[in-house]
């Protein structure tokens, strides 16, 4: 599955909003630093709102929507790069995800601590950001050596790597994180990827607000929002506590009413999942008949039989055909026979590249 890792500084909040995103109370969300040593994987269904539209169209029973993993990952601290705190373990954990939220304290509360004892998000975020990029200048310049040797002898692929590398380093010397770097081809694009650096993967900042900030958020994440605008980077506001709350109530009923009463048009979490799924370049596309309507996950660019093998190695191996229809037509034409008689309906083949919301069925050999 993907995943995006929770970091941040210790007390900013992260436990407790990972312990809403999994609708499960038991972690201590607990007053001192190095509370969390485990990282906490969870997984959350990923809302998608087409999903329920095909579901009706079909009349299917039942709905499964496509999930997406979260990992808890504990405290960081300033100096994890050298090991203090819980650094090493934290740097190899989040080697492992596909994309990093950095959560933001922007809620003061004096009997919370704070590691940095003032409430600083934008320095949060630069002390998070560079330890990570201390840890990609160590692993660069362990692996650049025997690679410029390799370059030297004319090795093509090495002559690659080395560019990008060398380019690493000077982004990172100038203060910059490796996904800022620029990418002329895919090579180069393989090349940067190759070297799984903590800087290269896409970040989400979330800023954690006070429960009266909720839905106007106040003038700490008014920082990180235009922080996060020159970056390019999204953002998202939130009050853990709120989500803490609002995931406790039993029904959706009862949840929409707290919601409107705070001026909410969603949960945090519903705009924080969908965020992260956005930032992981991924496409969905859509298996719908009378029993389930279901949604799957694939990277942007895969080919039909790879997306069948999604749900079963035989589906790839044995791939003939994808029957296929767009998201919009099948909404337009009100199901598969009528986008038949629409002629919207396609055969496509084995180099046929999914579009996200394409709702298919394989045939293949047994
Ligand atoms: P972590 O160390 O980043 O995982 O932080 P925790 O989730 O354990 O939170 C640390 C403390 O801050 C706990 O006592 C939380 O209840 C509290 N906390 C988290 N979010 C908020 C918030 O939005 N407002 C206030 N006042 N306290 C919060």
């Amino acid at each position: 599955g993907f995943k995006c890792g929770i970091v941040g500084l210790p007390n900013v909040g992260k436990s407790t909003l990972f312990n809403a995103l999994l609708s499960t109370m038991q972690a201590e969300a607990a007053n001192y630093p190095f509370c969390t040593i485990e990282p906490n994987l969870g997984r959350v269904q990923v809302p998608d709102d087409r999903l329920q539209k095909l579901a009706a169209i079909a009349g299917s029973a039942t709905i499964i929507p496509t999930q997406l993993e979260f990992v808890d990952i504990a405290g960081l601290v300033r100096g994890a790069s050298k090991g203090e705190g819980l650094g090493n373990k934290f740097l190899s954990h989040i080697r492992e995800v596909d994309a990093i939220l950095y959560v933001l304290r922007c809620f003061e509360d004096g009997d919370i601590v704070h590691v940095e004892n003032n409430i600083d998000p934008l320095r949060d975020a630069e002390i998070v950001e560079t330890e990570l990029m201390l840890a990609d200048l160590e692993s660069v310049e362990k692996r650049l050596p025997p690679l410029q040797k390799r370059a030297k002898g004319g090795d093509v692929e090495a002559i690659e790597q080395v560019t990008v590398m060398e380019r690493v380093l000077k982004a990172v010397a100038e203060g910059k994180p490796a996904r800022s770097i620029e990418i002329k081809n895919a090579s180069e694009k393989k090349a940067l990827e190759m070297l799984h650096l903590l800087t290269s993967k896409p970040i989400l900042f979330i800023c954690n607000v006070d429960e009266g900030s909720a839905a106007t958020g106040n003038s700490l994440s008014a920082k990180v929002e235009e922080m996060a605008k020159k970056r390019n980077a999204p953002c998202v506001v939130i009050s853990a506590r709120i989500e803490a709350e609002i995931s406790m109530l039993q029904s959706d009923q009862e949840k929409k009413e707290f919601l409107d009463s705070l001026g909410l048009p969603e949960t945090g979490l519903s705009r924080i999942i969908k965020a992260g799924y956005s930032l992981l370049d991924l496409v969905t596309y859509f298996t719908v008949g009378p029993k389930e309507a279901r949604a799957w996950t694939i990277p942007i660019g895969t080919t039909a039989p790879q997306a069948a093998g999604v749900i079963h190695t035989d589906f790839e191996r044995g791939f003939i055909r994808a029957e296929t229809i767009a998201y919009p037509d099948y909404v337009e034409h009100n199901g598969e026979s009528g986008t038949k008689k629409a002629g919207k309906f396609r055969l496509e083949g084995k180099e046929y590249i999914v579009q996200d919301g394409d709702v298919l069925h394989f045939r293949f050999n047994v």
